[in-house]
């Protein structure tokens, strides 16, 4: 019989389906990212500014959103990080959280509602958040505490890379998310829109072939695991 853990997340309860199988592939997705940002920092003509403990982007405007692949992928090295660590990522989640309740609200529309948000609408709002210039609780003496498990986004912001474009007038501008690049010429790209289509195809299949959304970083950060008795319980 397959394998089902339950993973507990912003009041939702969700079966997912076939977990590690799933999770091998969202590693492989994160894998190929390396790969091809590795061949765009290869070629001396693109600029490349990030190395350890540069962690400008984590301390500032770091709320974001995640698939529910890369939130269950997070929840496990959460779950493995040492005591303090723990304690430090779990009560600056439940500060940004709050903090997201009181965001979300200001933009108007329909209640927010986890597992069934519109996206255009729950974009806005985690950028709204965003606005109040949160850290990501997961930066640890400015290091990344799950580094190896970080979320796409997170590998994706030191460059420029399609799937994450501004797009205006017709015109694809290509641009690295990171404000640190600001005023670089930049003449090249990382090709990663199958990458981000291949997230959310996952979480499809993770979630038993239902479209659930996507959560924010606070949320994903409090999330729980429970595996089945013969597995062993984490994060909770
Ligand atoms: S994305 Fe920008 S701030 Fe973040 S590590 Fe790279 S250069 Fe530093
Ligand atoms: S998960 Fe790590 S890389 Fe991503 S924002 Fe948080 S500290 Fe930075």
């Amino acid at each position: 019989m397959p394998e089902t853990w339950q993973f507990e997340i912003a009041g939702l309860s969700i079966p997912l389906h076939e977990p590690r199988p799933i999770l091998d592939q969202l590693r492989n997705t994160y894998a190929d990212f390396q790969r091809r940002s590795d061949n765009f920092k290869s070629d001396n003509k693109n600029p490349h500014l990030c190395h350890a403990g540069c962690s400008h982007c984590c301390k500032s405007g770091a709320a974001f959103a995640v698939t529910l692949a890369e939130a269950v992928e997070w929840s496990l090295a959460i779950a493995a990080l040492p005591a303090a660590q723990h304690k430090q990522a779990t009560d600056q989640a439940t500060t940004l959280l709050d903090q997201q309740h009181r965001a979300f609200p200001q933009i108007e529309g329909p209640p927010d509602t986890p597992g069934q948000r519109e996206e255009p609408l729950f974009s806005a709002r985690v950028t709204k958040l965003n606005a109040t210039s949160p850290a990501c609780p997961l930066l640890f003496n400015d290091l990344c505490s799950v580094y190896e498990n970080r979320p796409m986004l997170c590998r994706a912001y030191g460059f420029p890379v399609d799937a994450y474009a501004v797009e205006s007038a017709g015109a694809i501008v290509f641009r690295s998310l990171c404000v640190l690049y600001e005023g670089m010429q930049l003449v090249d790209y990382v090709r990663a829109k199958d990458l981000k289509a291949k997230l959310a195809a996952l979480s499809h299949r993770l979630a038993g072939g239902r479209d659930i959304g996507r959560f924010t970083s606070a949320e994903a950060i409090l999330a729980t695991i429970k595996k089945p008795p013969n597995g062993k319980a984490t994060n909770a």
